[in-house]
């Protein structure tokens, strides 16, 4: 099997390690973003792989072939991972799709919300201008691109580069992750191909929709940096405050609030569809118990269950460095990913199943601010920023049934 890994960060780091250190399994590296590739390179060769760290041990692999040229790395690709922050998710599909086979499987760790409907786009993108390019002839000759799309609702662990393509190292690993495919019976099979190298149990779940809505990035990091900064001053910080052991009881309270508006989402596409299964939507104390049952001390509130996970210790919110002080970062991932390509993903179904959803729209009116983007205008996704975003009406969804249609 040859798998290809896109990115060049922490994720895609710890991927390529795991992934290399099988000795049934080749993998190359696309990273196309800055000098990342020819960084991978002088990295491997000195450490003759990548290092992953876990408390369990140590594995290093060592990737077939780093390019910043999809050529050299995607055809004969069975497996494509992309292992970017969501903005860049997009931008990889177009670059790699001229170069991949036909039968390639091709993933996002995590998904995040809408990147079924992302890669639908491409998809279709790609077959209009093969048309227009080929004429006739090639109408109904090729294969599908992408045979398989499968996204992960979240990263499987805690990681963080130590020395770039030499060594990360793996904070803590979830105990399961959901993962859903298009189509949605090849869930399953990838699930059981991919458990075993990530070291993680991974789960099928009934459809895309559920990790778009299931996605827990979308509360957690915009309603952190909205508990933690809400107030700022725009005094600089003498240090980063601690991102989730910083996490008082407003800020929890407010985590719990955008969580019951995403299942009132669940409760209202339950109700309009019957056979939709979004059992896999669950409310955020249940999936941080589920996802880190062996490391929260104390599960007995959600403000617990952040400030006394092993996996969460010590991590600091995202800031920059201000004269002799440190101030927040709001072109960080935290708002720029989450934001985007979560929180106004899931409004945008909201709003298609005419939910209320006050609090998601207080964290978006403060975030876009942040961000210098419009989303909502009076309470609707209407703002010129939309475009940019996964939002459903992004891509032309008007009206419920054009979601299920596409799930
Ligand atoms: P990262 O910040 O380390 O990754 C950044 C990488 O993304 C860059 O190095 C580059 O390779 C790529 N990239 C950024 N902009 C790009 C562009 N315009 N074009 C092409 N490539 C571009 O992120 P990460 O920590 O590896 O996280 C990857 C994903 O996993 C994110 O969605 C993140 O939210 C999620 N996640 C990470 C962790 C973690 O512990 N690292 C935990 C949970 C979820």
């Amino acid at each position: 099997m040859q798998v290809t890994v896109c990115g060049g960060g922490n994720a895609a780091h710890a991927l390529a390690g795991l992934i290399a250190a099988r000795r049934d399994w080749t993998v190359n590296v696309y990273a196309p973003y800055g000098d990342e590739a020819q960084r991978w390179r002088e990295g491997i060769a000195a450490r003759n792989g990548i290092a992953v760290v876990t408390s369990g041990g140590t594995r290093t692999g060592r990737p077939h072939r780093v390019s910043a040229d999809p050529v050299e790395v995607m055809p004969g690709s069975g497996l494509v991972l992309l292992a970017v922050p969501a903005f860049a998710h997009e931008l990889i599909l177009h670059d790699i799709a001229p170069y991949l086979d036909e039968n390639a499987w091709v993933g996002a760790l995590p998904a995040r919300g809408g990147f079924d409907w992302c890669a639908t786009e491409v998809r279709r993108s790609r077959g209009a201008r093969e048309q227009g390019s080929r004429g006739a002839e090639v109408q109904g000759s090729k294969g599908e691109l992408f045979l398989v799309v499968f996204g992960l609702q979240t990263l499987p662990w805690a990681c963080r580069l130590t020395t770039y393509g030499q060594e990360v190292e793996i904070l803590g690993a979830k105990a399961a992750v959901d993962l859903a495919a298009w189509p949605s019976s090849a869930a399953g099979t990838v699930a059981n191909l991919l458990s075993e190298p990530f070291g993680v149990r991974l789960e099928p779940v009934a459809n895309f929709l559920s990790l778009t809505l299931a996605n827990t990035g979308q509360i957690i990091h915009p309603g952190v940096m909205y508990g933690l900064f809400r107030d700022w001053d725009g005094r600089p910080y003498d240090e980063a405050p601690l991102f989730y052991q910083g996490i008082d009881a407003p800020t929890a309270g407010l985590l719990q609030q955008l969580s019951d508006e995403v299942q009132a989402v669940r409760r209202a596409l339950e109700w309009h569809f019957p056979d939709l299964d979004l059992s896999a939507v669950r409310p955020l104390d249940e999936w941080l118990r589920r996802s880190y049952s062996e490391d929260i001390g104390d599960a007995s509130s959600l403000q617990r269950c952040f400030v006394t996970n092993r996996s969460y210790a010590g991590l600091r919110a995202p800031m920059r460095q201000a004269g002799s002080g440190w101030v927040p970062d709001f072109q960080a991932r935290y708002l720029s990913e989450d934001v985007p390509y979560g929180l106004v993903v899931t409004r945008g179904i909201a709003e298609l199943a005419g939910v209320p959803t006050p609090v998601m729209d207080e964290v978006i009116t403060w975030a876009q601010e942040r961000l210098g983007k419009t989303y909502l205008v009076n309470r609707s996704l209407q703002g010129r920023d939309v475009a940019s975003t996964r939002a459903p009406q992004r891509y032309g969804f008007h009206q419920l049934d054009d979601l299920i249609w596409q799930t």
